[in-house]
């Protein structure tokens, strides 16, 4: 089988995997303790908080960890809104964003924010002006993707940064870079971020670590409340194991970027064309996207349908998220280009990942081109 779904999940890296059994087994002391163990694992959390700030060129102080980016945006978004209420109640946000942003912001919608939601235009890039116009003195947060992890479009931060504290330089600009990190330069100064999330199990890392960025002079309101852990924005006896990992993972990823990305770019253009000669497929990714995905529609053929065909051909590919799909519903995101239903419901996401070869972009090729010629034959009855 070969794995086509890095954007979910890509495998650890062994210096990950070695680093996460040895801290497991040598420094399981609690970090808050005042025994030298305890103190131990403290400053390895330290140099992980370190090692982060070096790869994104901010303060360690300014570093957070978390159980994963959907917390680091739950964080982000929900942190930001209770915290800064007294300056308004409105945020912006894009209908491209991963549900742990979105659904935060529809939560804060129910609680009595107002919730502007700007839509990408036919591609999949949202226009800065559209932002910028929507930006009022209330507005508290502007929230926006670096990477759309369906279709792998790239949005245009720093205009989007530089435009919002135009017009409003006390509205807080969040950065969801999960699907960014390592894949595109990262310019949190020049993007004018003053928030920006990461996951771990993205980058090669351990599952379940999140980073969150948070520049300094902001505060959030925590949304976990105990202990004094990460500086009291989140309490909770940390993670070592997954912490210094997830750093390891932050650092090797950072410092591969470059090589990672032209040796896959040329994978991405040669599949977009391959698909771009299939009839019965719409490329829905770009060529100046990120360079790990590459996504198409069969429209009027359920994602899962060709997902499983696929499947018995050798290749594991994702529709646009595994529980949405159980509930038959369109991808959101498509919807929001403009896509008609029969594309929406019918997406396939190929993503790239280190340990891909030309033979197995080959061999891909020719299941896609397969597995459209055996459901075009079934048509009607697999629908
Ligand atoms: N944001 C984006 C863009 C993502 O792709 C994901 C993972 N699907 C997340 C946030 C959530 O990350 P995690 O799995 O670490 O909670």
């Amino acid at each position: 089988m070969l794995y086509w779904d890095y954007a979910a999940a890509a495998p650890p890296y062994d210096e990950v995997v070695q680093t996460l059994e040895q801290v497991m087994r040598q420094h399981y002391a609690n970090p808050s303790s005042l025994h030298r163990a305890g103190t131990e694992a403290d400053k390895l959390i330290k140099r992980a908080r370190e090692v982060c700030a070096a790869a994104l060129d901010v303060q360690p102080k300014e570093i957070m960890f978390t159980s994963g980016a959907t917390e680091s945006n739950n964080l982000a978004v929900k942190g930001a809104a209770l915290q800064y209420q007294s300056r308004g109640r409105h945020i912006i946000t894009t209908e491209l964003e991963h549900p742990s942003v979105y659904e935060s912001c529809l939560q804060l919608q129910q609680l009595g924010w107002e919730i502007t939601f700007v839509p990408p235009d036919s591609s999949g890039v949202v226009d800065p002006s559209r932002i910028a116009a929507a930006v009022r003195p209330d507005t508290v947060l502007v929230s926006v993707m670096h990477v759309n992890n369906e279709i792998g479009t790239v949005q245009p931060l720093q205009e989007i940064g530089r435009q919002v504290k135009a017009v409003n330089r006390r509205t807080l600009f969040h950065v969801d870079g999960v699907q960014g990190y390592g894949k595109l330069e990262t310019r949190l100064k020049e993007w004018q971020a003053d928030l920006y999330s990461l996951s771990a199990h993205k980058i090669r890392g351990p599952r379940g670590t999140g980073i969150l960025y948070v520049r300094e002079g902001v505060t959030l309101f925590p949304l976990l409340t105990g202990g004094s852990q990460e500086m009291g924005n989140r309490a909770g006896t940390e993670n070592v194991p997954n912490i210094v990992a997830a750093a390891k993972a932050v650092r090797m990823s950072g410092e591969r970027r470059q090589e990672f990305s032209t040796r896959i770019t040329p994978f991405k253009k040669r599949l977009e064309d391959y698909i771009s000669g299939i009839p019965e497929l719409v490329l829905n990714s770009r060529g100046d996207g990120a360079p790990h995905i590459v996504h198409f529609s069969y429209p009027g053929m359920k994602g899962e349908v060709m997902a499983r065909r696929l499947e018995e051909l050798g290749m594991a590919v994702a529709t646009r998220s595994a529980c949405s799909s159980r509930l038959a519903e369109p991808s959101r995101v498509l919807l929001s280009m403009g896509r008609d239903r029969a594309a929406a419901l019918g997406g396939i996401r190929i993503s790239l990942g280190d340990s891909h070869t030309k033979q197995d972009v080959e061999q891909l090729e020719q299941a896609l081109f397969a597995a459209v010629q055996s459901l075009k034959i079934a048509e009607g009855g697999v629908k």
